[in-house]
């Protein structure tokens, strides 16, 4: 990997504590390894919880003089921040490339939709404007302050190994807090990366750690028993969430979750087919159906389910699975051999019940964790996919006949994060808009991500929102001043 980098010091495989490139005090590593491949990239420092208790620390030293800083002062590094990912995006791919195993073209994507998080919050640190209130007395005086919160613990998983830290860094930082991450231990290397260039572009020494471990429950509990700490944000399953959430309670702390989805996509009888099956497409294989908001269950109406599916097989079947290095890719492979049993599971289980596969249904011929994309048909609401997450490239098609039906089947899960619909008619487009139970509703586009709209579930997909203005709240304390005059 390092011969193919413009700049080879962007590998790094030392860990960021407090302001200093270090190895663990034991020299533990674990290995990073490359998911298409199977091979080893490099090793990393495996470290402990005192490393982030260090961390900790530094961060909220840091802090001082960060958050006392103007928020034009704030964004001029946050800026040159962003300046630095663009200008290296091509590294930055292929490092995200290496680890994740997606295809290089969508791993440059990714490195310029988290950059545009470092930009936007950067642009709103000049912007947390608070509030005067008129006194409920003659001689009183009422303001509220926008404070940063504290030292901010971060927990992201491999999915986004950029984005998912962007999102939570960009805000923390502009508005002045300390910020400790944890990247997943199968993707550290893109958050090295961001370090270093965040170093690079000016941010202060310890106000930016990042903790490389292959324990994350131990660090997941100093960050939650650390009293240093006054917000831990986390992006990863809901299982993993609510034992987060638990131990978070214990001193009370702050929590943004962005948890599990089982987002459904629907296809009504009215919509433009063709534009269904291109958006149903970028909704369910993006990231080979790895990320929390894919379509994961395909409603289709009756009058439209048969032409839809053959539509929807032959796009399927145009998808070019390999290593996301080479050219001409569209699909990489799963990150695990879990992730394969799982997909497995998923599409036994419909054939079990009765359904059908159309495109696809095993493993690719490449070996290892690579799978063939895949339609299968004739499901229902009883299957696991109907309320199981599948995280793979299965697109499963339920027939549904009325508006009203399928959006009681659409909310009929615990997750609320991202939603899809294709239709036409504008009654029907205000009604399944409100009727459904999601944080994010998709109308007829089947993309839905941007770091200027509000990110986030509602049920147990999550707690609070990333991107758009909303996004520095998470980050934000409200001081109440009553002056007596
Ligand atoms: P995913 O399936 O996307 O990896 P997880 O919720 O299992 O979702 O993991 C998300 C992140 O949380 C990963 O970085 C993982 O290492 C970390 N993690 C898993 N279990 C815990 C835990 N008990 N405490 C803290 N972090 C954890």
């Amino acid at each position: 990997l390092k011969t193919l980098l413009k700049d080879p010091s962007l590998l790094c495989t030392k860990a960021l504590v407090a302001g200093d490139w270090v190895d663990a005090e034991d020299g533990k590593t674990f290995a990073v390894k490359n998911p298409a491949r199977g091979d080893v990239i490099c090793t990393v420092p495996d470290l402990t919880r005192a490393d982030a208790a260090r961390a900790i620390a530094a961060a909220q030293a840091a802090m001082k003089d960060w958050a006392a800083r103007t928020g034009k002062e704030r964004a001029a590094v946050m800026r040159k921040w962003f300046e630095l990912m663009m200008a290296n995006q091509d590294d930055l791919g292929l490092i995200l490339t290496a680890e994740m195993g997606k295809p290089l073209a969508e791993a440059k994507g990714e490195i310029a939709y988290g950059a545009s998080f470092i930009e936007w919050f950067g642009e709103e640190a000049k912007r947390i404007y608070g509030e005067t209130i008129p006194g409920h007395m003659r001689d009183k005086r009422i303001t509220v302050l926008k404070q940063p919160i504290g030292v901010v613990g971060s927990i992201t998983p491999w999915n986004f190994p950029n984005a998912m830290i962007a999102r939570k860094a960009g805000p923390a930082l502009a508005v002045g807090c300390g910020f400790v991450c944890r990247p997943a231990s199968e993707t550290p290397l893109s958050a090295l990366a961001m370090g270093l260039l965040g170093e690079r572009a000016g941010l202060p020494k310890g106000i930016l750690s990042v903790i490389t471990s292959s324990r994350a429950s131990d660090i997941g509990k100093e960050f939650c028993e650390n009293h240093t700490v006054r917000k831990l944000t986390f992006t990863g399953s809901t299982e993993v969430g609510r034992i987060l959430l638990r131990q978070a309670a214990d001193q009370v702390m702050k929590c943004s979750m962005e948890l599990g989805g089982n987002a459904p996509f629907i296809v009504f009888d009215d919509a433009d087919l063709d534009a269904a099956v291109e958006g149903a497409m970028m909704s369910k294989f993006r990231n080979n159906g790895q990320t929390c908001v894919c379509a994961n269950r395909l409603y289709v109406q009756a009058g439209v389910y048969d032409a839809f599916a053959e539509k929807l097989a032959a796009a399927v079947a145009k998808l070019t699975v390999g290593d996301g290095l080479e050219a001409g890719i569209t699909t990489g492979p799963l990150i695990s051999e879990d992730a394969v049993e799982k997909v497995e599971e998923h599409i036994a289980d419909v054939v079990a019940g009765g359904g059908k596969i159309v495109t696809g249904g095993a493993r690719h011929a490449l070996g290892g964790t690579f799978f063939q994309p895949t339609v299968v048909t004739g499901v229902t609401q009883e299957m696991k996919v109907a309320t199981e997450e599948t995280f793979g490239p299965v697109a499963p098609l339920f027939k549904f006949e009325t508006e009203e039906e399928v959006i009681e089947k659409a909310n009929a899960t615990i997750f609320g994060l991202a939603s899809y619909f294709y239709a036409r008619d504008i009654g029907r487009i205000t009604r399944v808009q409100e009727g459904l139970e999601y944080g994010i509703v998709g109308v007829n586009t089947g993309i839905i991500s941007t770091e200027v709209a509000p990110f986030g579930g509602v049920k147990q997909s999550g707690l609070g929102r990333e991107g758009s203005h909303h996004g520095v709240e998470d980050y934000l304390e409200l001081k109440y001043i009553c002056l007596s005059i």
